[in-house]
This record gives structure tokens, C-alpha cells and sequence, in this order.
């Protein structure tokens, strides 16, 4: 008998979910394409993450577009360690009990985003809740050392919910991201048993208030479908968003890391991603990125001049 070493490698970064019963991963559709991981700037981007000591959610969640990302030198770097400290059903980040934080963490990713010379860079990072602020003072200290090193380089950030404390909100958002990104992830029907940890109000309260803190940074959330979600849940979802005044939604398709992972209920199709669209666009939004593999950090560098398009068309319209 063989043995995928990739998914029983997966199984074991996940102790909490070795009870759950396998659930078969089916193929995927001709659809689900992404490019292998070989060229030359995919290399070279792998060796200078490899030699500052960082983490990246490309490797860590096993992100099927990290082929092409990395060859254009785009990687979403994860702070704050690999282990997280929440239990999430569609996760593959490592759940258990994390290191002390890495003080030189947040030079070294700023190093890093100037070695790389980054126009746009996104940072990501386990949920600790087991810090009094969440990690608020890790993530601003790492928006201060890519504003140091890196001054030109738009910054994106994807914080957790910091369990709805409003002070760490507060203190993250003062450091001024370009881009503030949490994810709703799931329709409110599926928190229980897609992510037990979090609820979706908070996250919802999350986006609004950075939003009404500062109203020039842009708010950005993203949604996984397939998960067995219904198209009317799914735009209810996005009223909810628009109602928080969110900028930027991403939809793109779950995929099951491993067969203790959430199951997938099904697949969306190319069309369906299409009706998305939209749907989300007809709803207001700024920008819109849905495909089935749109990640959180897929492109953004590029939809982030976009959005900045879009909202000074907006500007213009209003002032015209
Ligand atoms: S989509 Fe995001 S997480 Fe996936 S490889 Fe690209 S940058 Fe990394």
C-alpha cells in the first residue's frame, strides 16, 4: 500500500481533528488548475524567505496558486509563529500551543519586503489568543519596520478578530495598513462547525469600526463557497458586508486540505463565480475578485491599484 506522505503530513499538523471521521476528497474539476512550482523566481523567492526565517500562509495553508505567486515574487508572509491557537474545520495552519513571539520578527519581514523591493506586500498571522492584546503591539511593531525599510511599499494586513477587543482593533488600525483585511470566511449558518473559535458579528464589528476609524484605509473581507452555502446566504452575506461599509470582497472555492479537514459540500462553477460577481458588484462594492481560486492575497498587489482607481473614479463622479 502506498501512502500520500503530503496529506499524512497535514493529518499530523492537526491533533485536535484526528477523531473526526475521514471524509474522501474527491477529484477536483478540470477547473481547479494551478501551476507547478519550479521556475527560476519561485526558487529565488523560496531561498530569501528560507534564509530571514519567515513563515509564509502560501506554504502553511498549502495554497494551490503558490506556483505562480512566487514566481512573481508574491508571497503573504505569517507572523506571530505557525501554530495557531484556534481549531478552525477548513484550516491546515498548525493548531496547538505557540512559541513565545520572535522580537526581530517584524525587522526581519521588513528586511525582507526592501530585499524583495515590493510594491505591495501582504501579511497574515496566526490567532494568539493566548496574548493579553492578541498580537495588536507584534502587528503594529511590523507595520512600523516595513514603513521603515520599505517606505514606498503599500502594506495589506489579515488579523483575526482579536476576540472583538476593541482597544487591539483600535491599536492596529492606528498603525495605518493600507489595506485592512479580515475574513467573514463562512455564512453565518456554518460558524459553528467551520470556524467554532470566531463569531461572525464581531468580525463583522471588526470591519466596520476600522472602517469608521479611518475612513481611508481600505476594508477588505473575503468568503471560501463550497462549503454549503446557499447563493441567497451568500448575498445576505454581502448586504451584511456592505452594511460595514466594506471595499473589497473575495469569493473563491474551498478546497479540504486533508480528509480530516471540512469536507466539500461542492464545487462552484466557473458560471456561478461569474454570477457572484454580479451580484457582489450590483451590491456597491469597490472591488470585486471571485473566481474558484481566489485567495485573500491572490493578486492583490495588483487589485490594489485598482481599488485606488475605483475610488477615485467614485471621488471624481461625486465632485463632477
Ligand atoms: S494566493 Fe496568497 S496565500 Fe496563495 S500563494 Fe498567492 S500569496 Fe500565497
Amino acid at each position: 500500500m502506498t501512502y500520500n506522505t503530503e496529506l499524512l503530513d497535514r493529518a499530523k499538523r492537526h491533533p485536535e481533528k484526528q477523531k473526526n471521521p475521514d471524509r474522501p476528497m474527491g477529484r477536483k474539476p478540470s477547473w481547479i488548475r494551478a501551476k507547478a512550482p519550479t521556475g527560476k523566481v519561485y526558487k529565488e523567492t523560496k531561498e530569501m524567505i528560507q534564509g530571514l526565517n519567515l513563515t509564509t500562509v502560501c506554504e502553511e495553508a498549502g495554497c494551490p496558486n503558490i506556483g505562480e505567486c512566487w514566481e512573481k515574487k508574491h508571497a503573504t508572509f505569517m507572523v506571530m509563529g505557525e501554530i495557531c491557537t484556534r481549531a478552525c474545520s477548513f484550516c491546515n495552519v498548525a493548531t496547538g500551543k505557540p512559541d513565545a513571539l520572535d522580537k526581530y520578527e517584524p525587522l526581519r519581514v521588513g528586511v525582507a519586503v526592501e530585499k524583495m523591493d515590493l510594491e505591495h506586500v501582504v501579511i497574515t498571522s496566526v490567532d494568539r489568543d493566548d496574548l493579553d492584546d492578541g498580537g495588536a503591539r507584534h502587528w503594529v511593531k511590523t507595520i512600523e519596520a516595513i514603513r521603515f525599510k520599505a517606505p514606498k511599499t503599500t502594506v495589506e494586513i489579515l488579523p483575526g478578530d482579536f476576540k472583538g477587543d476593541m482597544d487591539a482593533i483600535d491599536m492596529v488600525a492606528d498603525a495605518k495598513p493600507d489595506v485592512f483585511n479580515h475574513n467573514l470566511e463562512t455564512i453565518p449558518r456554518l460558524y459553528p462547525t467551520i470556524r467554532p473559535g470566531a463569531r461572525y458579528f464581531r468580525s463583522l464589528r471588526l470591519l466596520e469600526r476600522v472602517k469608521d476609524r479611518h475612513p481611508e484605509t481600505f476594508t477588505k473581507s473575503g468568503l471560501m463557497v463550497g462549503l454549503g452555502e446557499t447563493k441567497e446566504e451568500v448575498g445576505q452575506v454581502m448586504d451584511d458586508m456592505r452594511a460595514a461599509k466594506v471595499d473589497f470582497i473575495t469569493i473563491g472555492q474551498y478546497l479540504q486540505p486533508s480528509p480530516k479537514h471540512a469536507p466539500v459540500d461542492r464545487f462552484w462553477t466557473p458560471q456561478e463565480f461569474e454570477g457572484l460577481e454580479r451580484m457582489a458588484r450590483a451590491k456597491g462594492f469597490l472591488m470585486v475578485s471571485a473566481t474558484p481560486l481566489t485567495r485573500s492575497s491572490y493578486h492583490a498587489g495588483d487589485d490594489f491599484s485598482k481599488l485606488k482607481a475605483a475610488r477615485d473614479a467614485k471621488l471624481a463622479s461625486k465632485t463632477s
